[in-house]
Formats: C-alpha cells, structure tokens, sequence
C-alpha cells in the first residue's frame, strides 16, 4: 500500500442523478507503509439479529428482513456504499489523517434533498468479518476515527461487531453517524460501544420536511435519542490538536426549513452547548 492521505472529499452527482462520495489523496512520504490486512485471525460467527421482525427504528414496523428485502432498509445483509478516509467533517473529526468512513447503505428516511447513496440497491455486500478488516484496514492509515455512516437499518449486525471489536481493545475510536433515529431500545445497546456519536439535527417542530421523510414526530425523535447518546459518552473530550476522543457532536446543515422549526432547533443547541460540540453547515444543496 502506498503512503497516502486523504486530501479531500467530495459529493459527486452523476448524469443519471445516482449520488456518491468521493475520497482523493495525495502522497505523503512520512506516512510509513503498512500491509494490507487481508489475513486478520478472526473467529467471528457471521450474523445479526432482529432482522425478522425489525425495530431497529422508531416506525417499530416488525417488516420480516429475512424473508423480504424493505425497499428502504434492505434485507439482513450488511451493504456498503462506499468506503475510505475522508477529510470532508469537522476539523475535530477530521484532524490532519482524516475519519474513516464506512457509509453504509439504506436508510429510514426518505428525505426529499438525500445527499448520500443510501438507497439499498447502491450498497455491496459484505460479511462481518470483512467489516471488521475494513476497520483495521482504516486503522492502519492513520484514521482519527472511524465513522460508520447511515448505521441505523444495519443496528442488528453492527451491534455484534462492536461488540467483537471492544472486546479486541481495538484502538481507534469509534465515531456513530445517524440522523438520529434509531429505535431507542437499539440505541441504548450501544452502550460502552460507541465513543463519539455525530447526530445530523435535520428538522424542526411541524415540519413539512420531516413529514415527507416519514417521519413527522422527528424533531421528538432527535432530541430524546442525542439526550441518550450524551448519557452515554458523556461530555466532549479531545485529544491533541484538539480531536475529538469522545462525546457529542450536533450537526445541524442549514436547509431551507421555516424559521420556527431553527428556532427550535438552535434553542435545543443552546441548551446542549456546554457539553457537546455544535456544528452549523451552510453547504446545503438542494436535490430535489
Ligand atoms: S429500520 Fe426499516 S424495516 Fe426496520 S423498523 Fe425501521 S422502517 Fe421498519
């Protein structure tokens, strides 16, 4: 493997509107070079549960994934959209070797102005255990963290595989990228597996946005689910340069919502202020 790091990421939106991320490099001779891992002695017995009468979200819809495939949440195979190092978060996410990104694929939501491939059909399929050597793949170049992203329709294998790598005392930290809506029951399996939680705060009170994602209690929802992540991580911690250890980071990305809805918002922020880390985006686009 050549000595890299990651320069920059980017959404791409292709010709015939499919949407992907893209990770560029460029050469860094102080990195050393690493092999690949490709032969991790690992005793991991494949599979999740929960998949055959879901509520790994708050619809608690019981859909049967083993024997059906959910046109949004997919069947009980763990699918990958894309993976790699990305310098596209927070400076105290990114830090200067970048988050290791694992962007799952599918997703609850059916937001109007979906930024990420989240649709089912995108995602390939891995085993856990080639999940897992993706995350010591991440590990060995460098990562500050490694972000699992769109985790919320894969919480039945997910779960297992933290588990497997706290028990491995593996190093890096563990960083939770949703939209905050896992089923609160699923969250709080994730306690002591998750270091750092980065919860995307989309929508207000009464929303019409929320509405037509599905979800129309949404502002609830996010507010009650990132109160339970900062039970669990507690307040933020940062390491040198001012990297994120552990905690809470909000993300709110500034989409035209009515005003009422970031009032409410912002007034949820200020109240977590002093003990998470609040971050505002003004790169909304819109792709509806
Ligand atoms: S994650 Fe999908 S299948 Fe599971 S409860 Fe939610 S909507 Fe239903």
């Amino acid at each position: 493997m050549s000595s890299k790091i990651p320069q920059q990421s980017d959404i791409i939106i292709h010709p015939d509107g499919s949407v992907s991320l893209s990770f560029l490099w460029k050469e860094d001779p102080q990195l050393k070079d690493k092999p690949v891992i490709s032969d991790i002695p690992i005793i991991f017995e494949n599979g999740g549960s929960g998949y055959d009468e879901c509520e790994m979200c708050p619809k608690l819809c019981g859909f049967n994934r083993l024997k059906g495939v959910h046109p949004r949440c997919g069947d009980d195979q763990l699918r990958v959209s894309t993976w790699g190092v990305t310098m596209g978060d927070e400076a105290s996410i990114r830090g200067t070797h970048g988050s290791g990104a694992i962007m799952l694929a599918g997703c609850p939501l059916s937001c109007p102005s979906c930024h990420n491939p989240e649709m089912v059909q995108t995602g390939f399929v891995i085993n856990d255990k080639e999940f897992v050597e993706i995350c010591y793949e991440l590990e060995s170049k460098f990562v500050h963290n490694i972000q699992i992203l769109s985790p919320t329709v894969h919480m039945g294998r997910l779960i297992p595989i933290l588990k497997y790598l706290k028990k491995k005392k593996f190093k890096t930290p563990i960083l939770f990228k949703s939209s905050g809506i896992e089923s609160m029951d699923y969250l709080k399996k994730l306690r002591g597996l998750v270091d750092i939680y980065l919860p995307d705060f989309k929508y207000g009170p009464c929303s019409s946005f929320a509405k037509r994602s599905g979800f129309s209690d949404y502002f609830e929802l996010a507010q009650e689910n990132i109160l339970e992540m900062l039970d669990q991580v507690g307040e933020t911690r940062y390491g040198k340069d001012k990297i994120l250890l552990s905690g809470v980071l909000i993300r709110h990305v500034m989409a035209p919502i009515a005003e009422v809805e970031r009032r409410a918002i912002y007034h949820f922020l200020d109240f977590l202020q002093d003990r998470c880390e609040i971050s505002k985006m003004d790169n909304f686009v819109n792709l509806e």
